[in-house]
């Protein structure tokens, strides 16, 4: 926190800081049990004890096998993992080469299927989502009829700009009924809705550490045993082959201690991050003239408001809202960066003159009804006074 001017952090689909818990979880696995977990020696097995029992803890919370668990560098890695890898195999074992994703899906998956498509030969099926981001499950159906045979599906459980929460057991028994694997990316998901494997239907899940106040560069990817999966990354046989490269320990121990505390108190602060989610939608939309909510009213992360502003730019705003020590971001940390209207505003039909006023407000842990009263009493006045309609104190 910075001393001279407190930061009310608003930004936590962005990244979480760590909890004490598992910056504590993660410390002797720096400089007391460094080994390598592949090494046969005392030091090498505290290291692999403390990678067996993180794998473990994974593997209980998604109601999983521990060999099912596959350790990556980041949830963009274990996305990449699920397409390439799934995709590669499944078109060696059968000659599917058709992958159906989603137009509102992170980079990671978006980027990838076009990767697959543009340079892999793959073809590419996006289903269509409606004004709130929310894809119908009817619609998977038909594109897994149309057209020749699909290799993988790809949904994301929770988007990270919109905060639309998917169906995603629907989607996955349509896709298990047809034989058709199922990956869904739950980066957004993971430590604030149930990550059961199996009620969820789902073959292959991303999880990355850094958005449930775990370490950044961490994640896992959820693979059913029996999914085809080509290693895209290859070397030592760590990971049963999966995914070479020697394991991060104090990372992956972090990563589980962290998705243990969320998930125990999941419901709880649910509830509690709700009220302050809900206070702050009404009262935005009702403080805030030309504001409007993006992605489902109901169906949505209990921490998650975005909205879009009319006839302002994000970066006013943001800025704005820092100087009176909010962080906020425009949608998500990689696109505010560029400037270009999101993929995921454009998807759900916002005009690209709106979709320039994109603002997210996430919530988490450290926040408070209070810090909730600071943006509502803060934000009119920044949208009128880069409107112009409210002048500017000096
Ligand atoms: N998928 C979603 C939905 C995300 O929100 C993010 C991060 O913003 C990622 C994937 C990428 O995760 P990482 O930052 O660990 O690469």
């Amino acid at each position: 926190m910075d001393r001279e001017r407190p930061t009310i952090y608003m930004d936590h689909s962005a990244t979480t800081p760590v909890r004490p818990e598992v910056l504590e979880a993660m410390l002797p696995y720096f400089d007391v049990h460094y080994g390598n977990p592949s090494s046969i020696h005392g030091v090498g097995r505290k290291a692999k004890a403390g990678l067996d029992d993180a794998r473990r803890t994974l593997a209980e919370i998604l109601g999983a096998r521990p060999d099912e668990i596959v350790f990556t560098g980041c949830g963009t890695e274990a996305d990449n993992a699920a397409l390439r890898g799934i995709a590669l195999a499944r078109r060696a074992q059968t000659g599917a080469s058709r992958i159906v994703t989603t137009p509102v899906e992170h980079k990671a998956v978006l980027h990838t299927a076009y990767d697959l498509r543009d340079h892999f030969g793959f073809q590419l099926t996006l289903v269509p989502v409606d004004e709130h981001g929310l894809v119908d499950p009817e619609d998977v159906a038909r594109a897994l009829a149309a057209g020749p045979e699909v290799a993988l599906v790809s949904v994301m459980y929770a988007n990270n700009e919109i905060g639309t929460v998917e169906p995603i057991a629907e989607i996955g028994a349509l896709c298990r009924e047809r034989g058709v694997p199922f990956h869904t990316d739950a980066v957004q998901a993971a430590g604030k809705l149930p990550l059961q494997v199996d009620p969820l239907n789902v073959d292959a899940l991303s999880v990355s550490a850094h958005k449930f106040y775990g370490p950044k560069g961490v994640g896992f990817l959820y693979l059913r045993r029996g999914t085809p999966f080509h290693p895209f990354i290859t070397g030592g046989s760590h990971e049963r082959g999966r995914r070479a490269g020697t394991e991060n320990v104090p990372g992956i121990v972090g990563m589980a201690r962290a998705l243990a505390l969320c998930e125990s108190e999941r419901t709880q602060e649910g509830t509690r991050l709700r009220a302050l989610r809900d206070r702050l939608i009404g009262g935005i939309l009702e403080s805030v003239e030309g504001a409007r909510l993006t992605g489902h009213p109901s169906r949505r992360l209990d921490n998650h408001a975005s909205f879009v502003i009319s006839g302002v730019e994000a970066q006013g705003v943001l800025m704005g809202l820092d100087l009176a020590g909010v962080a906020a971001s425009s949608g998500s940390a990689c696109t505010s960066a560029s400037q270009r209207p999101s993929h995921v505003l454009e998807a759900i039909g916002v005009p690209p003159t709106d979709a320039v006023g994109g603002l997210r407000l996430s919530l988490g842990h450290s926040n408070t009804p209070e810090q909730v009263e600071h943006v509502l009493e803060h934000l009119p006045r920044i949208v009128g006074q880069l409107r112009g309609t409210v002048p500017i104190a000096l």
